[in-house]
């Protein structure tokens, strides 16, 4: 695989993944068919979307040109090759804790730093019922500083082993999905169920209250610094 393809890639899996998003938004916002598992009851603001749309593809321009660009510099350090099936997993769910770990005390300093809540991160939490793509709705500052976790989860792996290209994918692809779910403010059946990850109830009351809950793929971050919402 090339150089262009590795890079191309990157953006691909990426669009497929916000175009999810976005479809997934539409859903929610303008059909009834996921209302019985909406958590909150409160409306959706009148023309929500429109008013959004210019920070979205602000901040989309900036992860697709990041994430192209950075795979395309990185390119020497990259496998392309097919590896074991379990190889992958081991990268991806190790990528996953370690940006965990980065977004947890990351994503606490933007509410505990007065300077960081008032001007930086309360763009975010304009969103008090969030939908999918508002996972996107950040200041860009804060939108750039939240994507160095990946930087430092797959900087790490280099230190053992090169990053092979379907971990970097499958990871850029969960990673998205997962945060778009989170912010959808449903509780749908299939994924209440999947284990460790966390559901969308733990982010949602963050984005309703304003406090704890500040990990954002697994809950145990929460756990360990006792900064889970309490009722
Ligand atoms: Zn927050
Ligand atoms: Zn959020």
């Amino acid at each position: 695989m090339s150089r262009e393809w590795v890079a191309i890639g990157t953006v691909l899996v990426l669009i497929g993944s916000n175009f999810f998003g976005l479809l997934y938004s539409i859903l929610v916002l303008k059909t009834d068919l996921f209302k019985p598992f909406r958590i909150q009851t409160k409306a959706y603001q009148k023309a929500i979307f429109k008013k959004r749309m210019p920070l979205f593809l602000f901040n989309f321009a900036i992860l697709i040109s990041v994430a192209g660009f950075g795979s395309y510099l990185i390119y020497d350090s990259i496998d392309t090759t097919f590896i074991p099936i379990w190889m992958i997993g081991m990268q991806v769910l190790f990528a996953f804790i370690i940006d965990d770990f980065w977004f947890y005390f990351f994503h606490r300093w933007l509410h505990e730093n007065k300077f960081m809540l008032k001007h930086i991160h309360s763009i975010h939490h304009r969103a008090t019922t969030p939908f999918p793509l508002e996972y996107l709705y950040a200041h860009p500052l804060e939108w750039m500083l939240g994507m160095l976790g990946v930087v430092i989860a797959f900087a790490l792996i280099l230190v053992v082993m090169p990053i092979n290209i379907y971990a970097l994918w499958l990871f850029g692809m969960l990673r998205n999905l997962h945060e778009i779910h989170i912010h959808s403010d449903l509780e749908l059946p299939f994924f209440s169920k999947i284990p460790f990850l966390s559901k969308t109830k733990h982010h949602d009351d963050h984005h309703a209250r304003l406090t704890g809950n500040y990990a954002s793929t697994f809950s145990w971050m929460d756990k360990l610094f006792k900064t889970t919402f309490k009722k």
